[in-house]
């Protein structure tokens, strides 16, 4: 499986859209990895996670083939994951064809959806919603997805475990502490990419809000013992924010003694 980076910030982006602070005047100065769009994925081009309001800048940095983009995703409503706005452009008044797009996305997510405010309507003849349960698995084309209960602070949360051909990829944010349940489901289960919430910095998350470094690092360690990963599997830490003050190579340093990669704009991984 291909995972593209599209974004790796937490809700503000960084720098901060409107923060002029001395994190992110500094990662302004360094530029390149340390400029950050919101989190979102891309799976072999054709798959998306999430839909963030960055969508429509990703097509221009990357050169997007949104032709092939099949299904989108969603973990939950808050407005860096979910931007339902921009599904008004894939409609016959600013498009010559729209792409037919499957959603998948919890109930509550669903409903958010419904009553967004859009400029036009007709993208609905486009678009197929599919309301997922957490641990229930679906199938689509040549992948298995199972949506994760999260512990974050908008309704019906979820994180993914997807599965193509041979790799397995679980995608965990934002979510605080990994519930019970939810490693109840991974045990056993062998998973080649691992990404994290990253936005509590080098401070412990709020367990029903976002996960910290730290955490990273203890999740890293449960799933060893839990025989979900081993030195194989690719740690990735993503959604950062600038109150983290560090920038990605320092954040890089801090993650090289315990084999955790931060994630960065543009990364391409594949297993
Ligand atoms: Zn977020
Ligand atoms: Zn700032
Ligand atoms: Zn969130």
């Amino acid at each position: 499986m291909r995972v593209l980076f599209l974004g790796t910030s937490a809700a503000e982006a960084l720098p901060g859209i409107f923060c002029n602070c001395m994190h992110c005047k500094r990662a302004i100065e360094a530029g390149g990895k340390n400029l950050r769009l919101r989190s979102s994925v891309l799976l072999n081009g054709e798959l998306l996670i999430d839909l963030s309001p960055d969508f429509g800048c990703f097509r221009v940095k990357y050169g997007l083939d949104v032709s092939r983009l099949r299904a989108v995703l969603i973990t939950h409503t808050h407005q860096d994951h979910l931007s339902p706005q921009i599904l008004s452009y894939n409609s016959l008044s600013f498009t010559e064809k729209a792409l037919p797009l499957k959603f998948f996305m919890s109930p509550y997510a669903a409903q958010a959806l419904k009553q967004a405010r859009y400029e036009r309507k007709d993208f609905w003849k486009h678009i197929e919603v599919i309301e997922v349960k957490p641990y229930k698995q679906y199938r689509f084309d040549g992948y298995y997805i199972t949506p994760v209960e999260a512990s974050h602070n908008q309704p019906q949360s979820l994180l993914y475990l997807i599965e193509h051909g041979e790799s397995r990829l679980f995608y965990a944010t934002d979510t605080g502490a990994v519930l019970p349940r939810a490693e109840e489901f991974l045990a056993g289960k062998r998973l080649d990419i691992v990404c994290l919430d990253a936005t509590s910095g080098k401070n412990h998350g709020k367990p029903t809000r976002h996960l910290g470094f730290m955490d990273i690092i203890e999740v890293k360690e449960r799933f060893l013992k839990m025989g979900c990963c081993d030195e194989d599997t690719l740690f990735l830490a993503t959604h950062f924010t600038h109150f983290t003050g560090m920038l990605h190579e320092e954040i890089e340093q801090y993650f090289k003694p315990y084999g955790i990669k931060p994630a960065y704009d543009g990364l391409a991984v594949e297993k």
